[in-house]
């Protein structure tokens, strides 16, 4: 038998150790990372009653080139994920554009990205995970072990089942550069007829698009690429989503493509003078998405001191939505009447799963249209708080579509039971939480004012 390589053997150690730890715990859990949270719930998370810091679990552990699979502990970022496997030749199936996500994050939170529409989300790509239940035992679940129901219900659980320490998931062969190529339409019709075709092509690495209020739509195609003409700077020189609609060819390294919305969190950075001198100039690690996350929430706890907590009608619209492709026309005629994002864009990727998760009622094997918004808006006159969230997710349901839980939900717990499979949702939490160390998918993700 061969002996386990130094990073198995550290990442079990760390195991061993949190196991004995546990012992002397109590009261409900909440996870304490390194890094930041990209969940963007819209009330205060309120003091938990212990928090438990899996921060040390963040490496790499293996990567099997032969089996195109990587072994990575459950709270590393897809930065350092991205980073150990393209110099080797390989990316994860899905890789999401804020480098501080992390594999345990974005398994349990339904990732996504250009290539959903050919790999299906992130926790597509999971094949095994050694997951923490809120009880402290380890368990490791797989698609057809003993524990496969706990593997079939991580997506869309976020944290309340346990927390995965380890996951192993499949890679794909990458190059160096990514070609983009991009097309603008006039019409939703148009534009979503040609991304339905590119999801069918064989020769697109990514898919995805941006779409703005004056009904300018861009698709952008992109390749894997070996040898480009020139390399674009987005980092410094230019602002993605600008350059998007200035340029028919864009090329990047992988790296940057990957993560091209992060250093301007999407849209973000503001664009005055002292902003294009911070771009140009500030030194890297204020370059990326974590930086604008704990800025903004710094400005935002100052401004409530100086001035006072208060309503300024400001809010923000961050989101995904998915519907069945033949609605997305629908869904984006209502989004650009009846939202106003000042100017910014909408995101939009096609998805297609090859599996329906437990609590994530997806069609397997069907096309549909996801529509991302991440930014702040000012709410109509007279509007209750976050209108633009409520009749979005609104109109989404009615379209048979799905929201995604990092934002809050407005629905009552009977609603939210029907449309996210409540009743084995329960099942679950006796078998897995039998004490409700963990709180409820519902209690997590309500909006309560
Ligand atoms: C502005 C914005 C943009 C986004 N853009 C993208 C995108 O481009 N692509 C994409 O895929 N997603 C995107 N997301 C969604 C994001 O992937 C999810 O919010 C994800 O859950 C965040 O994971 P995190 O690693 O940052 O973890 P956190 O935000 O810290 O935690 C998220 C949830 O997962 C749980 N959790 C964290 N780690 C683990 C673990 N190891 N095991 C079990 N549960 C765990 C936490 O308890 C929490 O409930 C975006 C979110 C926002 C707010």
């Amino acid at each position: 038998m061969t002996s386990p390589s130094p990073e198995f053997a550290r990442y079990e150690r760390k195991k061993t150790e949190l196991e004995a730890s546990w012992r002397d715990e109590a009261g409900q859990l909440r996870l304490a990372k390194s890094t930041i949270s990209n969940l963007f719930r819209y009330k205060d998370r309120g003091a938990a009653e212990r928090k438990l810091s899996l921060g040390d679990f963040n490496n790499v552990i293996a990567l099997d080139a032969e089996q195109r699979t990587l072994d990575v502990e459950g709270l590393a970022t897809f930065e350092t994920i991205v980073g150990h496997s393209l110099p080797r030749g390989f990316l994860p199936l899905v890789a999401p554009e804020l480098k501080h996500i992390t594999i345990g994050g974005a398994t349990v939170g339904i990732g996504i990205e250009s290539t959903c529409f050919r790999h299906g989300f992130v926790h597509d790509g999971l094949i095994e995970a050694d997951v923490l239940l809120p009880s402290g035992r380890i368990v490791t679940c797989s698609a057809d072990d003993e524990h496969s129901d706990l593997f079939h219900a991580l997506p869309n659980s976020y944290g309340t089942l346990g927390y995965i320490l380890r996951a192993r998931i499949r890679l794909e062969e990458a190059a160096p550069y990514v070609h983009l190529g991009i097309k603008r339409f006039d019409n939703a019709g148009a534009y979503l007829d040609a991304m339905q075709a590119a999801t069918d092509a064989d020769d697109n690495d990514f898919v995805e698009g941006l779409f703005f209020e004056d009904r300018r739509f861009y698709l952008m195609l992109g390749r894997f690429s070996r040898d480009v003409p020139q390399v674009d700077d987005i980092l410094r020189r230019n602002i993605f989503y600008k350059l998007v609609q200035t340029r028919g060819d864009i090329y990047l390294t992988t790296s940057d493509y990957i993560f091209r919305y992060d250093p301007e969190w999407f849209w973000n950075i503001p664009e005055s003078p002292f902003y294009t001198l911070f771009r140009r100039y500030a030194p890297k690690r204020f370059r990326n998405s974590s930086f604008y996350t704990k800025y903004a929430a710094t400005k935002n706890r100052l401004l409530d001191m100086i001035r006072g907590p208060r309503d300024t009608g400001i809010e923000p619209l961050i989101q995904d939505w998915e519907v069945p492709w033949q609605h997305g026309e629908a869904l984006i005629d209502f989004c650009i009447d009846n939202v106003d994002l000042g100017g910014l864009p909408w995101a939009a990727v096609p998805i297609r799963t090859p599996r329906q998760p437990t609590l994530y009622p997806i069609q397997a094997d069907e096309l549909y249209f996801n529509l991302g918004c991440y930014c702040q808006v000012r709410r109509p006159e007279g509007k209750e708080r976050f209108h633009y969230t409520r009749i979005m997710d609104r109109k989404c349901f009615e379209l048979d579509g799905i929201k995604m839980l990092y934002s809050s939900t407005f629905l009552d717990e009977a609603e939210f039971d029907a449309r996210f499979n409540g009743s084995t949702y329960r099942t679950l939490k006796k078998k897995y939480d039998p004490d409700g160390r963990a709180p409820t998918l519902f209690a997590k993700v309500a909006y309560t004012g």
